[in-house]
């Protein structure tokens, strides 16, 4: 459906352009070899216990280089390559596809991963060493503590780095065991100035994940999903915690995972205006704050 997508493209550039940004940094879209990538929308379309049930259609099933296009179009300026292990002896591979998958995609942060497991500090130094300036840790689907002592030294590499980790550790869609604020707030008190970038705003414990964030000054949350009519519609974000949402305003990143959403990209970014919280708050989140974070 080209024509259907330029027209969004159209949607999505006016929103930013009227807010005088010059495009969108979006901190949390997937890339992934293809296999793994086909694996997690199988999943998504047999309705898995991790989407919590939900209903779930993909909305931008396309090639690798198609996606990437279609996010330069939108004027997406970076975003970056979420990919991430369900089992051990898999994150350095993906590590090794997402260098490669940042070498031909300029406008891609270089993006690494992580599990616990005995070589974890070897790889991940190595990723930080090839340049990688984002990393994803999914607790939910990898089913580990965040707390576990293998991670311990990894954790410190990163806060030493200073380089962010986007963090899948709310219970959303589906709870896991080791999801929720707790023991990534162990983590924390170890690690304080670890760059944690909490996926999903937290959802569904957002209030949890906003008292992190304003107890370390270094803790981010993304905007991925929230507010959306999907998300709204099982984990509502609770009204009387906007003004903790405003006044975090430095610390909202745009998030939007793209491409495995069951509704139009444009979407995310309505969403996050008719929150009501104001132009100033949009430019930071929309882009101001990843382009400070990041360096862009
Ligand atoms: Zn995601």
């Amino acid at each position: 459906m080209p024509g259907a997508e330029t027209a969004e493209a159209a949607e999505v550039r006016g929103f930013w352009e009227r807010l005088g940004l010059p495009g969108l940094v979006d901190v949390h879209t997937h890339f992934m070899p293809e296999r793994v990538l086909h694996k997690v929308w199988a999943y998504f379309d047999g309705l898995g216990p991790l989407t919590g049930g939900l209903e779930w259609p993909i909305t931008y099933r396309a090639e690798e280089g198609e996606r990437a296009a279609l996010l330069r179009e939108f004027g997406v300026r970076a975003f970056t390559a979420m990919l991430y292990p369900h089992k051990p002896g898999m994150a350095r591979w993906l590590n090794g596809w997402a260098a490669g998958f940042a070498g031909r995609t300029p406008d891609c942060l270089h993006t690494a991963t992580l599990f616990p497991e005995e070589d974890a500090p070897d790889y991940v130094r190595q990723a930080l060493d090839e340049g990688a300036r984002v990393f994803k840790a999914h607790v939910q689907v990898g089913a580990y503590d965040p707390a576990d002592g293998l991670l311990d030294p990894v954790w410190g590499l990163l806060a030493e780095a200073g380089v962010p980790v986007v963090i899948h550790c709310g219970s959303g869609p589906a709870p896991g065991k080791h999801t929720g604020p707790e023991p990534i707030g162990r983590v924390l008190a170890r690690h304080p100035r670890l760059r944690l970038v909490v996926a999903h705003l937290g959802m569904p414990e957002y209030e949890d994940f906003l008292a992190l964030a304003e107890r370390y000054p270094e803790v981010r949350l993304d905007t991925t999903m929230a507010f959306t009519d999907f998300s709204e519609g099982y984990a509502p974000f609770p009204r009387r915690a906007l003004t903790r949402l405003a006044d975090l305003g430095d610390r909202v990143l745009l998030g939007s995972d793209f491409p495995n959403i069951p509704y139009p990209y444009v979407h995310q970014l309505h969403a996050l205006e008719r929150l009501g919280l104001g132009d100033a708050w949009l430019r930071a989140v929309c882009h101001d704050n990843a382009a400070r974070l990041f360096r862009i």
